[in-house]
């Protein structure tokens, strides 16, 4: 059984296109049993730059009236899709799909917290508090290679709030997307285990989306866990977006340096399926089981296998959900 810690398919579905990477009927045979499904509100498209370095500029912030009801369209269509909503860890069973509700950047939510609970009432349980542009909780790095993370003021007075309502409510706090600032803010703040659920490490491939050693070893004391991202961009050492040239090892390397770095008990998969640009020699979803023989292969026993592939998730929504 794997969780994920991060697909865009309805971003996908919301826009009538077929899913690039999640083929829900794939995902059930291989065992994919769900996991961080977001509600993204677009930021008008920006080419991946192909050339090295690259610094692309934080996009507009996306105001609250704009973005509550596009959001309100992208939970619909997550309901339309055949996946149940998980509220609890034991909403995952093999041979089913269950997805958590995820907004990706907290656009939707009114800077007084006043439409919070309503949301958690409808079967939201994860916030990423911002994507990669500033809005009024939070700033999220832009897309710069190589970068570090430090970009930026960390979370304003209504950041803090949330994160302390999140807490209070049982709703997970994704710092995926979040500058270093904010990172430590959620980790001064925050009575939950810290999550990253698509993000990887910043020492083999520094772009400003991956986590320094210093983030990862903070996620490990929390109790927390890093979500391995498949976006070929924040894998490869020279941050090309050169999927022909990269293949599922550079997927294993990462899985192997948090591992070495914050044990293995605090890493999982954070695919970005239909959200970036992934190995061919994965391919999707259905790619799932030869990320597994690769892992095997690279000496991952079968216990560890089960705490990367869903123990983990499993473990940190437990501490997390109410
Ligand atoms: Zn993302």
């Amino acid at each position: 059984m794997v969780i994920d810690g991060h697909n865009d398919l309805v971003l996908h579905a919301w826009r009538g296109e077929p899913s690039l990477h999640l083929d829900l009927d794939v995902a059930r045979r291989v065992g994919f049993a769900g996991g961080f499904f977001a509600l993204y509100i677009p930021s008008p498209p920006a080419v991946h730059p192909r050339e090295i370095p690259y610094a692309m500029p934080l996009p507009d912030p996306v105001p609250y009236e704009a973005a509550a009801p596009l959001a309100e369209e992208l939970f619909a269509t997550l309901c339309a899709l055949p996946v149940r909503r998980a509220t609890s860890t034991a909403d995952f069973v093999e041979g089913e799909i269950a997805a958590i509700v995820h907004m990706e950047g907290a656009e939707a939510i009114r800077s007084d917290l006043a439409n919070l609970g309503d949301w958690y009432e409808r079967g939201l349980r994860s916030i990423g508090l911002v994507w990669s542009r500033p809005n009024a909780f939070a700033e999220g790095v832009p897309f710069e290679f190589p970068a570090s993370p430090d970009t930026g003021p960390g979370l304003t007075e209504a950041g803090r709030a949330l994160v302390g309502a999140c807490n209070e409510l049982g709703i997970l706090v994704d710092c995926s997307h979040l500058n270093e600032a904010g990172f430590w803010d959620v980790a001064a703040l925050t009575s939950a285990p810290l999550v990253a659920t698509h993000s990887n490490a910043h020492a083999l491939c520094p772009a400003t989306r991956n986590l320094t050693d210093a983030q990862l070893d903070a996620i490990r004391d929390a109790g927390g866990i890093a979500g391995v991202n498949f976006a070929v961009s924040f894998l490869r050492e020279d941050g090309r977006n050169a999927p022909s040239e990269t293949g599922i090892d550079e997927i294993v390397r990462h899985v192997v340096y948090l591992v070495e770095r914050m044990g293995v008990d605090h890493v999982g998969f954070g695919s970005d399926f239909d959200g970036a640009e992934v190995p061919p020699e994965l391919g999707g979803v259905g790619g799932l089981p030869r990320l597994l023989d690769a892992l095997r292969a690279a000496g991952f026993g079968d216990g560890e296998l089960e705490k990367i592939t869903h123990g983990n998730w499993l473990r940190v929504l437990g501490a997390t959900w109410r």
